[in-house]
């Protein structure tokens, strides 16, 4: 990792980060990528080795299947294996990947087509002392970001302490998330947004469950953004009947991957949610996926995205989206348009035919 360290809520961090690359070679010779990266072992249910694992209970399923017809595809993988999204991410990714390539089509333009000219990036800005955070902000500007996303999640006074730093730093036009992820209990929550009423800051994910989530967002008027609680189209639209929040936050891996983040993306454009669109971490392969979902998104509806590849320190491909300006766009070549970095990725951990 480029920072060295990325630290979050309760004191949670990770320096090296294991990620899993899925190849799905065809015998029409097309070979498809796809990738998974959790945030380590406890920011979501997800786990590096949970996926590699995963992978092999349903891999056999899959063997002989048309990768295209995505519908068949993800019927096959929730039938194998129940539950572990994450465990599908890669693999429908790489299915992805196949139907661009054989149809000659970016995934952007086989997601919806392309809104815009680029994909807005935000910066998380890492747990650290108040004044560093805020330092860090004004750096990450330098680097063209506009939107910034706090980690909080800790001491209730020291969090306060972040959020008013980084504000005072703020410039016209730019945004400010205070992002708990999951790591306030309600009381602590309570005391938090009392105390920055009166600042510009989005509050994401507040509390581990979702009911103490809810009665945060009743008892503050800032914006609200879910994330962690958001992790299927039923959450969503439970979330949705509740007004539980403004914004979510979308992660590929989270709901199991493109063909499923596809829908919630189309539930929350028709009922008029805008998205962080993103995963819980990854290299160039998931970089590349995230810029086609998000280009594929009307602008109106994107909130922020990110390029994870800007934040580690290996290539695992070539390809992908570059940030410039704080902005990425979605590849014009076909498919996910990466070529994997087999020097950095080494040789296979487990082979299914
Ligand atoms: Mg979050």
């Amino acid at each position: 990792m480029v920072e060295g360290r990325y630290t979050w809520s309760d004191g949670r961090h990770v320096e090296v980060f294991d990620s899993t690359v899925v190849e799905i070679v065809t015998d029409s010779d097309l070979v498809g990528y796809g990738e998974v990266c959790p945030l380590g072992p406890f920011y979501l249910p997800a786990f590096a080795a949970g996926a590699r694992a995963g992978i092999g209970e349903i891999a056999p399923y899959l063997i002989g299947q048309d990768p295209t017809a995505l519908g068949p595809i993800n019927l096959i993988m929730d039938t194998a294996l129940l539950g572990h999204p994450y465990v599908k991410s890669a693999l429908d990714m790489a299915c992805w990947d196949l139907l661009g390539k054989s149809t000659r089509k970016p995934l952007c333009e086989l997601l919806g087509g392309r809104h815009g000219e680029s994909v807005e990036l935000y910066r998380a800005i890492s747990q650290r002392p108040a004044e560093e955070m805020a330092e860090n902000v004004a750096r990450y500007r330098e680097e063209g970001y506009r939107k910034f996303q706090l980690k909080v999640g800790g001491d209730p006074l020291q969090d306060i302490a972040r959020i008013r730093a980084a504000s005072k730093v703020l410039q016209p036009g730019e945004t400010l998330v205070a992002d708990a992820n999951t790591g306030w209990r309600v009381d602590d929550a309570a005391r938090v947004v009392n105390a920055v009423s009166d600042v510009d800051v989005y509050i994401e994910q507040p509390c581990l469950s979702y009911d103490h989530c809810l009665a945060t967002r009743r008892r503050t008027q800032l914006p609200f953004i879910l994330d962690e609680s958001i992790d299927s189209a039923e959450a969503l639209l439970r979330a949705h009947g509740d007004l539980a929040m403004d914004v979510i936050n979308l992660k590929i891996s989270k709901v199991g991957g493109l063909t499923k983040a596809r829908l919630v993306r189309d539930l929350c454009v028709e009922l008029q949610i805008p998205m962080t669109i993103e995963d819980s971490w990854g290299g160039d392969i998931i970089t590349a996926a995230i810029a086609h979902l998000a280009h594929s998104t009307p602008e109106r509806y994107r909130f922020s995205s990110t390029d994870f590849n800007s934040y580690v320190s290996v290539r695992n491909a070539s390809g992908a989206p570059q940030r410039r300006d704080g902005c990425m766009v979605a590849g014009l070549e076909p498919g996910l348009g990466i070529a994997p970095d087999f020097d950095s990725l080494g040789s296979p951990v487990a082979v299914y035919k």
